[in-house]
């Protein structure tokens, strides 16, 4: 079931009529109604009281405030369930659209529950595109593994975290709507046309994104996907989860493993971790017959002893490597401007030389090349515009880090710095990046 949430545009700009329907097709999951009485039943949100104030929940750990007050001018109302809110002596239509105006007006106040920042909902209604952002959406740079990312956000706060995500991180979140990507990836697909591989990569934990099972099945479902593969820390997984991944035979999961020391991999997470459910999940996954990955971090100074025990554990596991599908592959940790960095990367050369060494007299290979996963080149998706044109956009959302904004150009977004956030500006922007659809500009 999609959300709505841009009524309030929608009213000022006099597309109530066809917006209003959009609504009732899509955001509400059902509805009762007669004369003098409305009853809201939505999918993707639920309900608390909080004082005076509505908490109102969007996939699970977004979250935005009404106050009661505002609500009571809709009519008495009263919670029929967590996702159902009943207004009395008020008449159905009015009710949904002022309801929905609501929405629309506190979505503008959605926060992360996890770390307290403001998040924001990219949706097929949000005039937000989901190309251009390296944050969020879909990434495709022009070989056969497709990215797609429908959130950012973590539960842990790894040291050296590449994004410098987790319950640390002070930049704006993002949640996509499932059905806008799923939509959104199709589209991409027809043009590439050859079979592919489409990785769930977000910059934070997927198993935060609450419709990440149905976007799984519907990546699934789709024949032009050979592969689904997914990066986890695994921390979020429980069996009930993963007898539900089971079922899906395209799936991969790439799993997040630094250490077998339990003290040195708590160290690394930046919080709590529990080692022993995170080794007891990927057992349990490999007896359910679910593909999986190890995939740790090398950290010098930190986990080179650890990576001899990592191979053992995952020799132990007793799984055939097959085509396409290598059992560890170990990651070198750089430095990035944006990433928490505890420590120098050592070049490619030590590391390697540290692999070979770790490798010797084993069966598993623990560097990961594309070949390995049979990752091919393909066509190029075309660029709307190339690196310093000048682009005239819209202003339309905050970007991840502050004094920044996304601007939305000819169906992609360009992540701008040093720009003040006035929803709807047409601003001029000179493109300083284009590369694979990824766009950054400067504000002129
Ligand atoms: S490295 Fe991965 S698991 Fe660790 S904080 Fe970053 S996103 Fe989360």
């Amino acid at each position: 079931m999609n959300f709505y949430l841009k009524l309030s545009y929608g009213i000022y700009s006099g597309e109530s009529i066809a917006i209003g329907r959009w609504l009732i097709e899509n955001f509400i999951s059902g509805f009762k109604g007669e004369m003098d009485m409305a009853q809201l039943n939505f999918q993707t949100l639920s309900f608390e009281l909080k004082g005076e104030m509505l908490k109102v929940n969007l996939l699970n750990i977004f979250s935005t405030r009404i106050p009661l007050k505002e609500l009571g001018k809709i009519g008495p109302f009263k919670f029929i369930d967590k996702n159902t809110i009943e207004f009395v002596d008020t008449y159905e239509h009015k009710a949904e659209k002022k309801f929905s105006f609501l929405l629309s007006k506190y979505f503008d106040g959605l926060v992360n529950t996890i770390n307290g920042n403001k998040a924001i909902y990219v949706h097929q209604n949000s005039g937000i595109p989901l190309i251009g952002s390296v944050s969020f959406g879909i990434v495709y740079r022009n070989t056969s593994l497709i990215e797609i990312k429908p959130i950012t956000s973590c539960n842990l706060n790894c040291i050296y975290c590449s994004v410098g995500e987790g319950k640390n991180s002070d930049k704006v979140d993002y949640v996509v709507e499932k059905d806008y990507l799923v939509e959104g990836l199709q589209e991409l697909l027809n043009f590439v046309v050859e079979p592919v591989e489409v990785h769930i990569g977000v910059q934070g934990e997927p198993f935060l994104y609450a419709d990440l099972i149905p976007l799984i099945e519907d990546l699934q479902e789709n024949k032009q996907i050979r592969i689904v593969s997914m990066d986890s820390n695994f921390t979020l997984v429980n069996k009930k989860i993963l007898d539900k991944l089971s079922k899906f035979d395209k799936l991969r999961l790439n799993v997040s493993l630094d250490a077998m020391d339990p003290k040195l991999a708590e160290e690394m997470a930046g919080c709590d971790y529990k080692l022993d459910q995170v080794l007891e999940m990927i057992k349990y996954s490999v007896s359910k017959g679910i593909k999986i990955l190890i995939a740790p971090v090398y950290l010098p100074g930190y986990n080179d002893k650890e990576l001899e025990k990592i191979t053992e554990f995952v020799e132990d596991l007793g799984v055939e490597e097959k085509e396409n599908h290598p059992l560890l592959g170990v990651q070198n940790f750089l430095n990035y401007k944006t990433g928490r960095n505890p420590v120098k990367a050592v070049t490619w050369r030590e590391f390697y030389s540290l692999l070979e060494a770790v490798e010797k007299g084993k069966k598993i290979k623990l560097k990961l090349t594309p070949e390995r996963f049979g990752i091919k080149k393909t066509k190029p998706l075309p660029k709307p515009f190339k690196e310093e044109d000048v682009v005239t956009g819209a202003i339309k959302a905050r970007d991840r880090f502050a004094n920044s904004c996304l601007v939305v150009a000819k169906g992609r977004v360009i992540s701008v710095p040093n720009c003040v956030f006035r929803e709807g500006k047409k601003v001029k922007v000179k493109i300083t990046r284009d590369k694979h659809n990824i766009f950054n500009g400067k504000l002129l």
